[in-house]
């Protein structure tokens, strides 16, 4: 029996912790950070919460005699898969990244690209816009420092506490999320200007898509980090099976 630990929080972690676990051979366990109040059930043994830096996470991969460690885990968790590399690389254990590649813009993107929210915030400028927010709980707090917009949230979990700006509204919703549904949203709510990640797939791409269409700028925040290692759930599986020469469907 071989175990794996895949650090998740994205589809293609449960997916491939789906795969997987279709195999006898292998011991999956599908590793949260926990920011969600209640994820998706998984198909797998499911740990949540840190782990205690690298130091934590290397000792967790010795006790659990891990052979394969897969980061999975989202393109702006840069602390996680730092950690990960540094476990991996101190303890022996190999380490498989799977990077979603991110949007390109294309022909009609409206984009302003900053490197993280503070100056995202900064570039919806001052005078008083309608705002369409969809960001990590972690990042929203910047939306105080300016205070005079109005501001449509998306989040999976409550905003909570509510943010200290006077013009504020929350819609709860978790992906995969639809341009039609999107196009509607941002048209019927007289948005100026979204504030994105760059989260790369196609489940949060609605946004992007629905922008361009209605000639609505982005201001997206680039990637905190490169990512070095294979890009589809797919292109793991096959990492995998020729890492340890498995036959497909054991
Ligand atoms: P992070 O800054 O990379 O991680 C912070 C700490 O959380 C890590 O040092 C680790 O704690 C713990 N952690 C993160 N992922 C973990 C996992 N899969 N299993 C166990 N522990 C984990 O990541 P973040 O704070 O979660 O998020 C950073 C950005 O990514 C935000 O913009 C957020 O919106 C976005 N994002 C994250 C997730 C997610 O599932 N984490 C999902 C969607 C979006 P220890 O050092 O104690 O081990």
């Amino acid at each position: 029996m071989r175990n794996v630990l895949i650090l998740g929080g994205t589809t293609e972690a449960r997916v491939l912790a789906a795969q997987l676990a279709q195999r006898l051979d292998l011991a999956v366990t599908l590793s949260l950070a926990g920011r969600t109040s209640a994820p998706r059930p998984q198909e797998v043994t499911t740990r949540q919460g840190g782990f205690g830096g690298v130091e934590g996470l290397s000792e967790y991969l010795r006790v659990a005699r891990i052979d394969l460690l897969i980061d999975a885990t989202h393109p702006y968790a840069a602390k996680i898969s730092g950690n990960a590399k540094r476990a991996a690389l101190s303890t022996g254990v190999p380490l498989l990244a799977i990077c979603r590649p991110p949007w390109d813009a294309v022909p009609g993107d409206r984009w302003i690209e900053v490197d993280d929210a503070a100056e995202g915030v900064e570039k919806l400028g001052s005078t008083p816009r309608r705002v369409f927010v969809a960001l990590g709980r972690r990042d929203l707090q910047f939306l105080v420092r300016a205070p005079q917009h109005c501001y449509l949230i998306r989040s999976v979990d409550p905003v909570d506490p509510r943010l200290a700006v006077p013009d504020a509204r929350y819609i709860l919703a978790r992906g995969p999320f639809y341009e039609e549904a999107d196009r509607e949203l941002l048209r019927s709510e007289r948005i100026d200007v979204v504030i994105a990640k760059n989260s790369g797939g196609a489940a949060t791409y609605s946004k992007i898509a629905a922008a361009r269409a209605l000639g609505i700028q982005v201001v997206l925040i680039r990637r905190p980090a490169a990512c070095a290692g294979v890009a589809t759930v797919d292109e793991a599986m096959q990492w995998i099976e020729h890492h340890w020469g498995l036959d497909r469907g054991v």
